[in-house]
């Protein structure tokens, strides 16, 4: 076996509350800093409770570090020609820096085409094919996707020098795992990317010195699937059996092998409002 990234004696629980918390501030300093005041759009529609909290959620967030917020609701029946016309409206509305389609949609839309015509300028979720292709061409100007990013500043609060480690990120989505294993290769790791169809999950994420599990089965990632000193991001949000919240990674377990780990709730969850903000911020000093 390889040597040990680290000793385990105690692992590192990292606190991405307390680290979205210090990011939040910092991007306050540079709103209040700014001419113009940064604008973000989301649009919500139809009526799932859990959009409606997460959008409340995010306009919250804006207020409180001086981002203006506009929205745009719409019925759980409109059209994609009427969704179409808001996103365009947003396009062109010189106050509005960054636009976010909360997903998902009402199953009678196509989401994707929906997310296509968002100008890429204004993309925070980063999932247009611009800002996709920048991401893997490694130009720095593009919005990179919120979890990802944040997932990699919560690994870097524990590890700088990510050269030439083994990572493993669990889960190909387009929203985390694809643009997640983009940005762990820009810094040198050497990637798998692990799926449902991998064979042997467990030897493969025995190998790695970073896990990231985005799947969504509860505690999944069991202990004896990490190498002892690996540091473990758990981005999945799941119910256990006992009802309460828990990611992907048998967290109790995992305390055992790894050098640093994120709790579920406040890891990775935090992280995502934060760098939506910081993106809209960065979308908004590109466009002045
Ligand atoms: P997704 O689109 O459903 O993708 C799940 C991925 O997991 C797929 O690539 C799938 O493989 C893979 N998978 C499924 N079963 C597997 C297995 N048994 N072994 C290995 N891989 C398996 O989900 P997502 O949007 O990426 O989200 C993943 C999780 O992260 C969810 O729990 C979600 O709630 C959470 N999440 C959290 C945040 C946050 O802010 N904290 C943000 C985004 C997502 P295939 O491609 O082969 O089907």
């Amino acid at each position: 076996m390889e040597a040990a990234l680290d000793n385990i004696d105690s692992t590192t629980i990292i606190d991405g509350k307390a680290i979205a918390a210090q990011l939040r501030e910092d991007l306050a300093a540079q709103v209040a800093d700014m001419d113009t005041k940064p604008g973000l759009a989301v649009i919500l529609v139809g009526d799932d409770p859990a959009s409606h909290v997460y959008v409340r959620n995010k306009i919250k967030a804006c207020e409180k570090v001086g981002i203006k917020s506009y929205e745009a609701r719409m019925p759980e029946k409109a059209t994609q020609a009427e969704i179409a016309a808001e996103i365009q409206a947003f396009n062109d509305n010189k106050n509005v820096h960054g636009i976010l389609l909360q997903l998902p949609v009402p199953g009678h839309l196509d989401s994707d085409a929906l997310v296509q015509m968002i100008d890429p300028a204004k993309d925070v979720d980063g999932l247009s094919f611009i800002n996709q292709g920048k991401l893997i061409a490694g130009d720095k100007s593009g919005l990179v996707p919120c979890t990802p990013q944040g997932s990699m500043m919560l690994i870097r609060s524990v590890r700088d020098d990510l050269s030439g480690l083994n990572a493993v990120v669990i889960g190909r989505s387009l929203l985390f795992g694809k643009p997640m294993a983009q940005l762990l290769l820009a810094a040198n790791c050497t990637v798998t990317m692990a799926h449902s169809r991998t064979k042997d999950l467990e030897s493969v994420c025995r190998n790695a010195d970073i896990i990231v599990a985005a799947v969504g089965r509860a505690k999944m990632v069991k202990e004896s699937w990490i190498k002892p000193g690996a540091v473990v991001i758990d981005v999945g949000i799941n119910r256990g059996e006992d009802g309460k919240l828990c990611g992907d990674v048998d967290y109790d377990g995992a305390l055992n092998a790894a050098s640093a780990i994120t709790p579920v709730p406040g890891g990775v969850g935090p992280m995502t409002i934060a760098c939506l903000l910081q993106n809209t911020i960065k979308a908004a000093k590109a466009s002045s």
